[in-house]
């Protein structure tokens, strides 16, 4: 870090109201409408380097407030020097790694910006193109993409990066983990030279520090949260038992416990199905979110969730990514990750927004060594709750659970459901996707505050 970014950052902690940061008058109208009066402190220390113009590095997990902090700063840029849309191309690009997490960032940014004249597009696989390439035509102020679909609009000419002024890469580690480096490679070299870069990450080892000095030039470094520190606020468990034991584990945990919204994270699709299939014969209602779901079906199962229709999501870490769903109080860690990194990410979906949560793991015996890398990483010791009273038999009360169907070649031992599909729940493969590729459109461009083009 040099002089100045330690320097901007210590100045910037003083900062405790948004009117207090400089923003135009229409963003600070857009945040009082939100209730948002204190910045979070990724918030206080991002915003004042960014209008600035520096480029930033930060680790940050979900729930800190990020996409305020590159949202806002962008806005008041894009507003102030207003000019016409490129056509086929965008003066923001902000690449996310999952279509929910797009789709969520866009949408702050219509919020955000709602009195003002920009325009905001989302563009993401899994859903038909050519829509997308006549939305592009006209270009947009912000484009909010997962990189596989953006790069099939460039190859397609539909698109064209040469107007960019300020790129953000969200969530650089997840990115890694589904496979993006070589589109995020490419990506880089169509970007002009000149532009502010931003970058974020949870967690920021070697590999995804090389990927960022790629794309940063000189940074500001923020962090909001320790690398890899468990969010505090999450009250941690963990029950010892077997496989075949935890099914009725949850059941009962679901019924005992004062939930409000549960997310169960499961390790594989097929899992995540036959969760929710022995829930519902036990008499709860829940939803399953994972990969092999089409987008209508996602939607409408987080949709449930948002709303509280369905207090039970039970979902696998890639789909999980990008919900921002409040009030949940409870994650259940049906199998452990075995990634330490992916547990962090897990319990941050509660406790967001200083709310309280609760994590319950269920720990299987070759399991065991996941929760000690769990724990070494987080230096938190998880507590031990033991098998509810009377376990065996009220397990023996509740349905037989459903056997375990055959999985197919390649989800057994899968680190999660971006494996073998990346974020636009398309088989990994560099580039190319086919085309018009079935689900229903959503990533339309919309106009802030109703204006129309320019
Ligand atoms: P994010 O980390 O960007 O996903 O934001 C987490 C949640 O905090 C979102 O629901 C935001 O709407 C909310 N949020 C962001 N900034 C603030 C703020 N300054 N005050 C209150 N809530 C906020």
């Amino acid at each position: 870090m040099n002089v100045r970014s330690r320097a901007r950052i210590s100045e910037s902690a003083f900062v405790t109201k948004f009117s207090e940061l400089g923003l135009i008058e229409p963003l600070q109208r857009a945040l009082a409408a939100k209730g948002y009066d204190i910045p979070t402190p990724i918030q206080s220390q991002a915003i004042p380097p960014l209008l600035e113009g520096r480029d930033l590095c930060g680790i940050a997990q979900t729930g800190t407030g990020k996409t305020a902090a590159f949202a806002l700063p962008s806005i008041h840029h894009l507003s102030e020097t207003l000019k016409h849309t490129p056509p086929q191309g965008c003066r923001m690009l902000v690449l996310a790694p999952t279509r929910e997490l797009a789709s969520q960032i866009a949408e702050s940014f219509v919020q955000y910006g709602k009195f003002l004249r920009l325009s905001v597009a989302t563009v993401f696989g899994g859903v038909p193109i050519n829509k997308q390439i006549r939305q592009l035509q006209r270009g947009v102020d912000i484009l909010v993409a997962t990189p596989g679909r953006l790069l099939d609009l460039i190859d397609q000419r539909a698109l064209s990066l040469k107007f960019v002024e300020i790129f953000v890469l969200d969530e650089a580690d997840q990115m890694l983990d589904l496979g993006f480096i070589h589109a995020l490679k490419r990506i880089d070299q169509l970007l002009p030279k000149k532009r502010q870069s931003l970058f974020f990450s949870a967690t920021m080892p070697k590999a995804i520090a090389e990927l960022g000095n790629r794309f940063l030039t000189d940074p500001v470094r923020v962090s909001v949260a320790p690398q890899s520190t468990t969010a505090e606020r999450v009250e941690q468990f963990a029950t010892f038992c077997n496989p075949t034991e935890k099914q009725a584990l949850l059941t009962l945990r679901i019924r005992s416990e004062p939930i409000d919204r549960a997310l169960v994270f499961s390790r594989t699709k097929h899992g995540a199905d036959r969760i929710v299939k022995n829930l519902r014969a036990a008499g709860i209602e829940s939803e399953a979110i994972h990969g092999n779901k089409s987008q209508p079906q996602r939607e409408r199962a987080l949709g449930l969730f948002r709303t509280g229709d369905v207090k039970i999501l039970v979902a696998t870490d890639i789909a999980a990514r990008g919900i921002d769903v409040g009030g949940v109080s409870h994650v259940f860690n049906y199998e452990l990750p075995n990634v330490a990194e992916q547990y962090v990410h897990r319990i941050g979906r509660t406790a967001r927004a200083g709310a309280a949560g609760v994590a319950i793991a269920f720990v299987a015996d070759d399991e065991r060594p996941y929760l000690k890398a769990i724990e070494k990483l987080t230096k938190i010791q998880l507590e031990i709750q033991p098998l509810p009273e009377n376990f065996i038999a009220e397990k023996a009360k509740l349905p037989k659970p459903a056997p375990s169907a055959p999985q197919p070649q390649g989800d057994r031992n899968r680190r999660h459901d971006g494996g073998g599909r990346n974020a636009e729940g398309q088989p990994k493969r560099r580039f190319a996707r086919p085309k018009g590729a079935p689900g229903a459109h959503k990533g339309a461009v919309r106009r802030f505050g109703g204006g129309g083009g320019r």
